[in-house]
């Protein structure tokens, strides 16, 4: 995959335009309430910082809980934003999150900080500044997952670091973009050989026997549910690895 497929694949997406669309009209719309300049700042600076937090701790404690598979109700909507994604780590498909989760979510951790902060203005300035974030996230992404090979250094590192959650352990390198909360927390390994490899890497821990008392993510799967390597879906998709090296370590 060139950029050029992969920028348009990214401007396609659904989800995309919509947090382009909300940005461009949450920035409009703090413009047009602009008041305190200072406390607006704050906002937009208290958002960048709050994000990758937010981030790091729904991806690990959330979408890695195994909680989100024991019921009927969670079981769907856990196997679409990431279960999906790590029995398959190359489906376009599931690659981007899904618009219906992550902006209500962004949107109750954002706007309260920011109207607080700045009021009206302040409130969208922090939910336009989300939305911003979230495409610079989901386009990292994307990059660390297409097959394309970047030429920054800084890019190749967090290719690397978000591959070997999927590839490795998944128990850590839980930021995308961001690994300083990985750090803090101390769930950061920068090579393989850090960590010992993880039997639920690609399952996240629902296992065959999860499978049995818990059947709803099971049967939506239509028997796709697997603990190995994804090949699987590669063979059937004819799409070629990116990572590797690293699923190789
Ligand atoms: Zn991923
Ligand atoms: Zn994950
Ligand atoms: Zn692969």
């Amino acid at each position: 995959m060139s950029l050029r497929d992969l920028v348009y694949s990214f401007f396609t997406y659904y989800a995309v335009v919509a947090y382009i669309l909300i940005g461009i009209t949450c920035i409009v719309l703090s413009v047009k309430w602009f008041d305190a300049p200072v406390r607006m700042g704050a906002a937009v600076l208290l958002a960048t910082v709050a994000y990758p937090f937010g981030w790091y701790l729904i991806h690990r404690y959330i979408l890695h809980g195994r909680f989100l598979y024991k019921s009927a109700a969670t079981a769907v909507t856990w196997k679409r934003i990431h279960f999906d994604h790590h029995q398959d780590p190359h489906d376009l498909r599931v690659l981007f999150g899904a618009l219906h989760t992550t902006l209500p979510t962004i949107a109750l951790v954002l706007t309260p900080i920011g109207y607080l902060i700045g009021g009206r203005s302040g409130a969208a300035a922090a939910l336009g500044w989300g939305m911003v974030t979230t495409c610079f996230y989901e386009f990292c992404h994307c990059i660390q997952h297409l097959n394309y090979a970047p030429q920054q250094k800084w890019l190749k590192d967090i290719k690397r670091l978000h591959m070997s959650h999927h590839f490795h352990n998944e128990q850590g390198n839980y930021g995308i973009t961001n690994y300083f909360w990985d750090r803090v927390f101390g769930t950061l390994y920068e090579k393989a050989s850090d960590k010992p490899k993880s039997a639920t890497v690609f399952n996240l821990g629902y296992t065959a026997e999860e499978a049995v008392k818990y059947p709803w993510v099971d049967k939506l799967s239509g028997g796709t549910r697997g603990d190995g390597h994804p090949r699987r879906f590669q063979q059937a998709e004819g799409l070629s690895a990116p990572e590797v090296t690293s699923e190789q370590s």
